[in-house]
């Protein structure tokens, strides 16, 4: 293609950031929620706060094991034995006060006797018979956690629309949270069209080849939280890719196809979702990924992502995912980038935005897979993320450009 008949094909093609933001816009969080015991929660999106009823920690307590003393029965000149008291166990209760001009054996995790001011670790502590030597300077307070210093009744330790992480399990159990509100998952049908796919298993005819993006898609939106109808592969008809869409949107609340929206006459998919739904978005400014195409039948949103193994993927995490994300009920969609320096130039200005498949060398500083086709897989699993060569712009080596890591988005 020359300069001209590129300028063409690209004329009116939708901002990244605008088909994003369309999405958003247009997408309808799943209202439906469940209990799920905390166990059985990790990856959920939660559906109502937590609240926690308490303090953590219940009570004073001791950050080493060691021995309480009050402070001021420290000499900083001289190492001082004080006879040991009592001895405070983690889970002790009922706690006897610090006896003056003593010391209480005490261990991490164990309450602090009322009247003790500080912990003396006891790598610090010297122990003869039933006497301990120390020796101050003694902060107040030193080595001991305060009821109440990490979280307070009333604080919100997780709200609604996070993701169930396991730190967030952590401090859902820390305040005795025993089953929670989540999301119901939504149901997403994906299908491959093309003639042309057969799945792994069965031997290929020629002109075939395998349908890689039913388990590079349906893996994705599993990784996200999504249950996932696997409805096959669609013939390159237009009848066939109707019944397909009908039967789909009827099953599921986001219906996903990978083909078949490009321009060819065997691209059935976009023309059949605005001849019995709406097209509310097709055509982006990216490479790849430039066919997607976006829109309604009834009530349920579809996206259309284009063939090419590459950009499915690509589309997934740039354009597809925050609009899952948001139908989940998750209130964080952004897509996780990081200003990086290239390893790589880029001299010559693109109309499209380029997703570009890139690892991060020893400097971190991503460089290119050496083929850029948006067929060659190999590209994907040798990445570890895309660098953003942004439209109409050239970079060097060094300058900062935007890098977007796998490891956040899809595992
Ligand atoms: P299409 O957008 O349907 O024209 O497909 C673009 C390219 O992607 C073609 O080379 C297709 O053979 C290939 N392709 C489409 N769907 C799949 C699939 N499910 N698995 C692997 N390759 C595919
Ligand atoms: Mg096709």
């Amino acid at each position: 293609m020359d300069n001209c008949d590129k300028a063409a094909a690209n004329k009116g093609l939708v901002a990244v950031e605008d088909a994003i933001e369309q999405l958003l816009k247009m997408a309808r969080p799943v209202c439906e929620t469940q209990e799920n015991e905390l166990a059985q929660a990790r990856g959920r999106i939660l559906a109502k706060d937590i609240t926690s009823p308490l303090l953590v920690p219940p009570h004073d307590n001791s950050a080493m094991d060691g021995y309480a003393i009050r402070v001021a029965d420290l000499d900083d000149k001289q190492e001082k034995g004080l006879p040991v008291s009592q001895r405070i166990n983690a889970g002790a209760a009922g706690q006897t006060p610090l006896a003056a001009a003593s010391a209480a054996r005490i261990f991490t995790g164990a309450p602090v006797p009322p009247g003790a001011d500080a912990v003396i670790m006891q790598e610090q502590a010297r122990r003869d018979g039933n006497t301990v030597f120390l020796r101050g300077p003694v902060q107040a307070g030193q080595n001991i956690r305060r009821a109440g210093e990490d979280i307070k009744p009333g604080d919100v330790v997780v709200a609604a629309g996070e993701r169930l992480t396991p730190q967030m399990l952590g401090i859902a159990a820390s305040v005795g949270t025993a089953a929670l509100q989540v999301f119901r998952r939504p149901r997403v049908a994906v299908l491959s069209t093309g003639d042309e796919l057969v799945n792994p298993g069965t031997d290929l005819a020629p002109g075939q080849i395998y349908n890689s993006n039913r388990f590079t898609l349906g893996a994705l939106l599993e990784t996200l939280g999504c249950q996932v109808f696997d409805l096959g592969i669609v013939r390159d008809s237009h009848d066939a890719t109707k019944d397909a869409l009908v039967e789909a949107a009827r099953q599921a609340d986001l219906v996903m196809t990978s083909g078949g929206v490009s321009v060819g006459e065997e691209d059935h998919v976009r023309n059949v979702l605005e001849e019995i739904g709406h097209l509310d978005l097709w055509r982006l400014n990216m490479k790849p990924g430039k066919p997607l195409a976006f829109g309604h039948y009834h009530q349920t949103p579809f996206i259309g992502l284009p063939g090419n193994p590459v950009s499915v993927l690509v589309t997934f995490i740039v354009i597809a995912r925050p609009f899952v994300l948001k139908m989940m009920g998750a209130s964080n969609h952004r897509t996780t980038s990081f200003r990086v320096a290239a390893g790589f130039d880029w001299p010559r200005p693109q109309s499209r935005r380029e997703y570009l498949r890139v690892r991060l060398d020893e400097h971190g500083r991503p460089v290119c897979y050496p083929h850029q086709g948006s067929g060659v897989l190999s590209s994907l699993a040798w990445a570890d993320g895309l660098a953003i060569a942004p439209e109409n712009t050239t970079f060097a080596k060094g300058d900062s450009i935007e890098y977007l890591p796998f490891c956040n988005m899809i595992g």
